[in-house]
């Protein structure tokens, strides 16, 4: 088995890091440098990944991709209005795609320039071939965001043998998993996107107890803060108006992004920018504090997920053992101050906020190639999921927040009489109506038997892996047939759409059971309906008139509750029904029948 490095493939920065013998130690290249700049640039017939590229951001920003993992598994109108402030050309269709010339390239693309960079920057290192890795992910990626990064790494002809969020992955760095138990929140804000995470270890078991965040927030905000800020600085002071130019703004953002960085220690600090042409150079002075107050909101929109985090673990600060900064916008003093302040204690910084997770992959790496034997991981699931069922309502399968590897399995049969195959709709989402929640894969499972109506029992299984990879399986059981997917969804999915899809199913809870109770009371009216008319063809003669008339008088009176808004009717009329066909079931001897009329156990697909 060869070396498997750890890497933390990063929104503004990528690292690969593997185990020292005991001590997890990042990769540098020739110039001692640990973190690659996540930006690829293209020219003519030249490619440039890293540093290098990161220079051509102010002379080709046409040509220079950077922030790609934002992009990562989503599709073109997730990240439509976003697009419009990348200097680069994305092209319109259902998958995320960027124009360079006359290439297309896709976020796993281009991210698997990026991994290929750390890759070959190891083999130097062990002059061997790496071949095998553990990439981590934010906790929030859902399962398309999770496969694209996997994506990323084969076409970077790595194979990715496990993929961790990023939290877990700083819990390791700090080794707390020698804690015999412990709470640890990590609070990342990295240059793309904000994290938190609250954790729980015991006996070296970790567990991710909630997770939130913001995949829209992060460094290249601050930035972006700043960058407006100096614009309209420059055009008060000079009437110059940069607000159209990218080449200039490109070159006021890396200014900008140095003079976040310099206030992080000092108390003030200076930027100056010449225009030659004008023959004058434009300088400002920002203190520490005015940098404070005007990245104040930013900051303080980290605090909700915070504390929403905490909640979801029904925890409070004082119950938090320990906090962990990671990504390298927690250097800014301000940032770290309300964290203490929201958790009540100093958070840990001993580890280089952007190493942490690197080294956190290579601990997990180390984990796997055997040297660590002692621990698990777990994480949970982001949104509950599940498949579409008769009418249009979602049967769950997976709830929210599971631990995972996890797996469930339920029994399903047709609607339809002779049906021989039957389609398997995958959502995502907290509503009970497939409407309301995301589609994420749908297939058919063919071939089945054909048989009476609720006679087939077809089994589904989903496994979601320790990657967070969802892999459903639809089985008939009689005719043993089986077809699965692994879950690779072209739309993929932010704090904020997972945030919003939780509150929604929170306000709409009520009309959502009574339209799921509808649902069901008319799926199982039409299925006995049709039953009822089997049994009267079969076994009509059996019965005298008035029981006859009884049968067909309640037949109708559910067929009128069938078009009501309501479902108690409905279920009074199937009530009725049911009794008035007691006795014809009793009288028919065709167990098989019998069973027809009584089944009503399983959900129609
Ligand atoms: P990451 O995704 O963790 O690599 O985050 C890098 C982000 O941290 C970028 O937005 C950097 O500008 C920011 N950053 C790095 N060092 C500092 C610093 N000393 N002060 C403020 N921000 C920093």
């Amino acid at each position: 088995m060869g070396k498997i490095v750890g890497i933390d493939l990063g929104t503004t920065n990528s690292l690969i890091a593997f185990m020292d013998k005991e001590t997890p130690r990042v990769i540098k290249n020739a110039e001692g440098v640990g973190m690659l700049p996540s930006v690829v640039a293209f020219g003519e017939g030249e490619m440039w990944v890293g540093e290098a590229a990161k220079r051509r951001l102010v002379t080709h920003p046409d040509k220079t991709i950077y922030s790609v993992k934002r992009f990562m598994g989503k599709g073109f109108d997730d990240i439509r209005n976003e697009a419009r402030l990348f200097p680069f050309q994305f092209v319109e269709g259902p998958v995320v795609r960027v124009q360079i010339g006359e290439k297309l390239y896709t976020p796993p693309e281009i991210s698997a320039f990026v991994l290929k960079e750390l890759k070959q920057r190891a083999e130097a290192f062990f002059k061997e071939p790496i071949r095998q890795a553990v990439v981590t992910v934010p906790a929030y990626f859902n399962d398309g965001q999770r496969q694209a990064t996997k994506d990323a790494g084969k076409i970077a002809g790595l194979d990715v043998l496990r993929m961790i969020n990023e939290p877990t992955a700083a819990s390791l760095a700090y080794g707390f998993q020698k804690r015999k138990e412990g709470i640890i929140a990590v609070y990342d804000l990295g240059g793309g996107t904000f994290d938190v995470s609250i954790l729980k270890i015991n006996n070296g078991i970790f567990e991710v107890l909630s997770t939130n965040g913001n995949t829209h927030l992060g460094g290249d905000d601050i930035d972006q803060l700043l960058v407006d800020f100096i614009v309209k600085d420059i055009f008060k002071h000079h009437s110059i108006d940069l607000s159209n130019d990218p080449t200039a703004l490109q070159e006021i953002r890396i200014r900008c992004e140095e003079l976040k960085r310099k206030l992080s220690s000092a108390e003030r600090a200076e930027i100056s920018l010449p225009f030659p042409q004008k023959k004058i150079t434009y300088r400002c002075e920002i203190k520490r504090l005015e940098f404070e107050e005007l990245i104040g909101p930013l900051v303080e929109k980290t605090m909700g997920p915070c504390k929403q985090a905490m909640e979801d673990a029904a925890l409070g600060p004082d119950q938090i053992d320990e906090v962990i900064l990671v990504g390298g916008s927690t250097r800014i003093p301000v940032v770290r101050e309300q964290v203490a302040a929201l958790f009540k204690k100093v958070p840990h910084s001993e580890i280089d906020p952007d190493e942490a997770v690197a080294l956190g992959a290579a601990v997990q790496a180390d984990i796997l190639a055997g040297g660590i034997t002692h621990m698990l991981l777990l994480d949970v699931t982001p949104l509950s999921l599940g498949i579409e069922t008769m009418g249009g309502v979602v049967s769950r399968l997976i709830s929210r927040n599971s631990t995972i590897p996890t797996s469930a399995k339920e029994m399903f049969t047709t609607f339809v009489d002779g049906q021989q195959s039957v389609a398997i709709h995958v959502v995502q989402g907290e509503r009970e109506m497939v409407k309301d929640c995301r589609s994420l894969a749908r297939f058919n499972l063919t071939g089945i038997e054909p048989m009476p109506a609720g006679m087939p029992r077809i089994e589904v299984t989903f496994l979601i892996d320790a990657d967070g990879i969802l892999n459903v399986t639809a089985k008939d059981i009689r005719s043993g047939k089986v077809h699965s997917v692994e879950v690779k969804p072209s739309y993929g999915l932010g704090h904020d759409e997972v945030e919003s899809m939780i509150a929604s199913s929170i306000a709409h809870a009520q009309e959502d059971f009574n339209e799921r109770m509808l649902i069901e009371a008319r799926n199982e009216a039409k299925t006995v309906l049709r039953h009822v008319e089997k049994a009267l063809r079969e076994g009509g003669a059996l019965v005298g008139e008035p029981e006859r008339q009884e049968i067909d008088q309640s037949a109708v009176a559910l067929r009128a509750a069938i078009e009501g808004p309501d479902h108690l009717p409905i279920r009074e009329a199937l009530d009725r029904l049911d009794r008035s066909t007691q006795h014809l079931a009793a009288l028919l001897m065709d167990r098989s029948l019998k069973e027809v009329l009584q089944n009503k156990k399983l959900t129609d697909l």
